[in-house]
């Protein structure tokens, strides 16, 4: 999790993998009960937004999700998907979903060199970068007021 140095953009790692798992994304790789107890533990410690909590179980949630196959690879269309539901759970959450752009760029950077594990199922390029610029005007409509 080195690349998430602050809650914002735990945040944006986070959403995308409840995202996965509301979207049914994993349905084939772990039990549907599984992905919903994650995700719902996930987004309320989210929504709650405790930083040292937040981070402990963001912590435990991807140490479960690996030995559970979540981080595996998805489509190409399931992880745009992924991408923009969960830019709008980072909304509801009162997270910055600007920062979203700035993680999938430094994810993009590092693939040219070392890439961590995430990277290697989840490969940013400028189209995914752009289809999340795209994206932002629509999913500032969920912003907590
Ligand atoms: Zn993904």
């Amino acid at each position: 999790m080195s690349y998430c140095s602050d809650e914002d953009l735990i945040a944006v790692v986070m959403s995308h993998e409840i995202a996965h798992a509301v979207a049914k994304h994993s349905n084939e790789r772990m039990s549907q009960q599984m992905a919903s107890q994650i995700g719902a533990s996930v987004l309320e410690s989210l929504l709650f937004n405790q930083s040292s909590e937040t981070k402990l179980l963001a912590q435990s949630v991807y140490g479960l999700g690996a030995q559970y196959g979540v981080m595996l690879p998805y489509s190409r269309k399931q992880e745009y998907e992924a991408d923009k539901l969960g830019l709008i759970f980072m909304a509801m959450a009162g997270y910055n979903i600007d920062r979203a752009v700035e993680f999938w760029s430094k994810m993009s950077d590092s693939s040219k060199s070392a890439p961590p594990a995430f990277m290697s199922t989840h490969p940013s390029d400028q189209n995914r970068i752009d289809a999340i610029k795209k994206a932002l005007p629509e999913v500032s409509k969920y912003k907590k007021k």
